[in-house]
């Protein structure tokens, strides 16, 4: 029989937001379980240099994420190397299976399942996944030493694999559909000064291209939005980095959701439209989306959940004296 077990409070994500709502509900004895998921750490894992992390002028991010996780199981929370399968919202307590097959039962839910990086959703992207085509330049970009890459999207996170990929490429062309960017200013000067990097303004990516056998990139077609011309760029990597989308598959046909899955939260409130359940981070946000405001949410989510189960027991035991 598969393990069951109840707690009182159960934190799903370990990115910023879900272990800083362990430090918070450890701390205010509710003795939670936190559950990792596949990427332990969440997004900041992913990346290098982070450089607004409060009281941290300079912190890499896989570094910054392992302090956390140390933090969240010193001050004694439970961490479990385990991703959720189902959750059911529909009565209290509430139930997750995790992938284990372990049947879990919690007073109240934390949760702070982020996000993950878009696909553009083309068939040649697809078909040159994992062979010249990612979305993680700190994973994968080594192995582009010395060769053209290319990079889509105008964001922060494009600025930034770009820069990162200069420390490899011999060149690193950046393509994105208008013409500005909407990354930080200060990325956006260091984009602009490095001599590795040429940006193509208002072009979209119309098709990956390469090698059969053995599967492998060998360059973008691309298209002027303006003038409509089609032109090819040999390259051997395509990064692509248009943003990320809201990790909601638990949760999307219980909770109320908008703007494309973002769990809604009630105002100045992490608070869903379920009592009881809490949403904090990426996955609830599509404004910010920092690391320091998740951390920030899920403080937030761990006091609510505490004021929630307080107001539970008082009225469990008010209803045994009546
Ligand atoms: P995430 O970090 O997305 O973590 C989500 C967690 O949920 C993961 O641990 C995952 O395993 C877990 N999870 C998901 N589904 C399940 C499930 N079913 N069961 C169990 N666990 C699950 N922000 C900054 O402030 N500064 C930066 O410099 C910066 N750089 C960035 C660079 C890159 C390349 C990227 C992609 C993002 C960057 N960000 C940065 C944004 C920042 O990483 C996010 O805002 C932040 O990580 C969101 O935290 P989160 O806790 O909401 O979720
Ligand atoms: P983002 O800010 O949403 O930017 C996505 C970029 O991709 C935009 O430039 C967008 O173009 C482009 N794009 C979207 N869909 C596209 C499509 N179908 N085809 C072509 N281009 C497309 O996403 P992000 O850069 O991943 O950042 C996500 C969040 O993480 C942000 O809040 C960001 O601040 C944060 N983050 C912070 C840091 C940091 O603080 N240093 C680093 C990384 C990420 P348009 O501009 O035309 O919309």
């Amino acid at each position: 029989m598969s393990e069951q077990r109840h707690v009182k409070v159960m934190i799903i994500g370990s990115g910023p937001a879900g272990y800083t709502a362990a430090v918070y509900a450890t701390r205010a004895m509710l003795e939670p379980v936190l559950f990792q998921g596949i990427q332990p750490g969440g997004q900041l894992t992913i990346t290098t240099e982070v450089e607004n992390w409060p009281g941290d002028s300079m912190v890499m991010g896989p570094d910054l994420m392992v302090r956390m996780e140390e933090h969240a199981k010193a001050t004694g929370a439970e961490i479990i190397s385990d991703h959720i399968n189902s959750l059911d919202l529909s009565k209290r307590p509430f139930t997750a299976v995790a992938d284990s097959g372990a049947v879990w039962t919690a007073d109240a839910v934390i949760l702070a399942t982020g996000a993950q990086a878009k696909w553009l959703g083309m068939a040649s992207e697809e078909k040159f996944k994992g062979f010249g085509v990612s979305a993680c330049a700190t994973c994968d970009g080594f192995f582009y030493r010395g060769q053209d890459v290319v990079v889509i999207g105008g964001g922060n996170t494009a600025v930034e694999e770009a820069l990162f990929l200069t420390n490899f490429a011999s060149k690193v062309t950046l393509i994105h559909r208008r013409d500005s960017l909407r990354s930080e200013k200060i990325l956006q000067d260091r984009l602009f000064k490095n001599p590795k990097v040429e940006i193509l303004w208002d072009t979209t990516l119309e098709e990956v291209t390469g090698t059969e056998d053995p599967l492998g990139v060998e360059g973008v077609q691309v298209r002027n939005v303006k003038t409509g011309v089609i032109s090819e760029i040999p390259c051997k990597g395509v990064f692509i980095a248009i943003g990320h989308a809201p990790s909601s598959e638990l949760v999307k046909d219980q909770l109320e959701t908008h703007m494309g899955g973002y769990v809604v939260t009630a105002p100045d409130s992490t608070a869903t439209s379920i009592p009881g359940v809490y949403a904090a981070g990426d996955l609830t946000d599509h404004i910010y989306r920092q690391a320091v405001t998740s951390a920030g949410m899920g403080c937030m989510a761990a006091l609510e959940a505490e004021k929630f189960l307080a107001e539970m027991e008082a009225d469990d035991s008010r209803s045994k004296v009546a």
